[in-house]
């Protein structure tokens, strides 16, 4: 392996090691909601309460699920979910130097 590609793999394993240590998978959404308190002014004409945070996301068997985030819990939760975008980007990257890779070392063992 040439010594730059070893260098860009060396720098995206390190990215992809922080980055999974705060990832959070999932969908960020926020909604307004209604309580349950008898008279409330959410049952009325308005405002409901909110925008609560809540997360959603495909589980096992594909079945769709989700949270709603508590409040002290938000930003973490949103930096969380853009660390696990930026994981799959960094991925996919490797896995891209993977396949190049790969297929030189094809060609140039053929070609010995
Ligand atoms: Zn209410």
């Amino acid at each position: 392996m040439s010594k730059k590609l070893t260098d860009r793999r060396r720098k995206l394993l390190r990215e992809i090691q922080h980055l999974a240590d705060t990832a959070i998978f999932g969908t960020l959404s926020e909604s307004y909601r209604t309580c349950g308190r008898a008279g409330c002014h959410c049952q009325g004409p308005g405002p409901k309460h909110g925008p609560h945070l809540h997360v959603s996301y495909r589980g096992d068997e594909g079945k769709t699920t989700g949270y709603y985030v508590p409040k002290a819990a938000e930003q973490a939760v949103r930096e969380g979910v853009a660390a696990w975008q930026r994981l799959q980007q960094r991925l996919r990257k490797l896995a891209e130097l993977n396949q190049a890779h790969t297929l030189r070392q094809a060609r140039e063992e053929r070609s010995r």
